[in-house]
């Protein structure tokens, strides 16, 4: 993360600076990159994503809790959104362990992970963590060996995040290592937090070098790994598709997956060329912290917000 990404991060985040979520041109805005507020709400648009040939996971927004009543009301709209979902192909539900109480108390969080992976597993539907913060990273892997290794649920998946100098290590230990019953899906990604700079590379330039030798180790590990290559960075897409060419790996044994709202004609034209594409979907009221990063990662989108601020309409 560049420092410019850091300062748009900090600014927004800032208490006063939340206020301007109230504005409804800057909530319009948000809604570009999220489906709906709620599930229910979002099934027709849902469905015409599905029948054009995208896969999808949907992810009920909200992170950090540090009260046990909103993780509460995150864990029952997870289930909600099993429900509303199970019957359908081609679909996963993402989870953020920090919204099911990992920055209350480990053995709370994994106890409502839990419960997520025995509902879901009556369905069928796969379960993803996303990664946050690296200060969660030892916590949410030690989760994930737990239950996919030890407990052997195996519709549990994994994220990754390229900026991190240690994930190559991370990967190397818990992925490609370990005989697995049943590959796991793990999402690689650049990172979007704010984090100590001792922890990851310094620019986009060492961080796109690692997203592309983390994606070729994967491909070079498929017999362990279903890759799921999380970037809208089309020099880095050019690249995996023609290193997955190179060895043979048939394009049924990886797939893309891009954020709702993010290059949408970019994602139409991978799907065209026969790459399955996961477009990942971001559902609920608290989109506000989602939507600065969204901001921090493309800085025009901080005109058009500052655009929208003046017009307050
Ligand atoms: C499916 C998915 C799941 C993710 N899950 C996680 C996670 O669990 N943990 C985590 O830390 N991060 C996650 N991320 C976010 C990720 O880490 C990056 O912050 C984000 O994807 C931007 O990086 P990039 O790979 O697209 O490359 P960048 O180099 O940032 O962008 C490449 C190009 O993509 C376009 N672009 C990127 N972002 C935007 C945008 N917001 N609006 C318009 N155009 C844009 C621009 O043209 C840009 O030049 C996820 C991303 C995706 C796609």
């Amino acid at each position: 993360m560049s420092l410019i990404k850091s300062v748009i991060i900090s600014i927004l985040n800032n208490p006063v600076a939340k206020g301007i979520s109230r504005i409804p041109s800057v909530k319009k805005l948000a809604f570009r990159y999220v489906g709906a507020e709620k599930i229910e709400d979002f099934i027709p648009k849902m469905e015409e994503i599905l029948n054009s040939g995208y896969k999808i996971t949907i992810s009920f927004l909200g992170e950090h809790y540090t009260d046990k009543h909103k993780v509460e009301g995150y864990f029952r709209n997870v289930i909600n959104i099993i429900e509303k979902v199970n019957n359908y192909q081609n679909i996963s539900v993402s989870i953020k362990l920090t919204a099911l109480g990992l920055s209350i108390d480990y053995e709370y969080c994994k106890e409502n992970v839990s419960k997520i992976l025995n509902f879901s597993s009556q369905f069928n539907i796969r379960i993803h963590i996303d990664m946050e913060e690296s200060v969660y990273l030892d916590d949410s892997l030690k989760i994930f060996d737990y239950f996919r290794k030890e407990l052997k649920y195996n519709n549990l998946d994994i994220t990754f995040q390229a900026y991190l100098y240690r994930t190559l290590k991370d990967m190397e230990d818990r992925i490609f290592s370990y005989e697995w019953e049943s590959k796991p899906l793990v999402r690689l990604c650049k990172g979007a937090y704010k984090e100590q700079f001792d922890k990851i590379f310094p620019n986009k330039q060492k961080i796109d070098e690692n997203y592309y030798n983390l994606a070729v180790k994967m491909l070079d590990n498929i017999d362990k790994v279903y890759p799921a290559f999380a970037t809208h960075d089309a020099k880095l897409i050019e690249k995996i598709k023609s290193y997955a060419t190179f060895k043979g790996i048939s394009k049924d044994n990886f797939e893309f997956q891009m954020l709702f709202g993010v290059l949408p004609d970019v994602q139409k034209k991978i799907i065209e060329q026969g790459y399955n594409l996961r477009v990942y979907i971001p559902i609920g009221s608290e989109w506000y912290e989602y939507f600065v990063r969204r901001v921090a990662e493309k800085p025009s989108n901080l005109f058009i917000l500052i655009f929208s601020l003046i017009n307050k309409s």
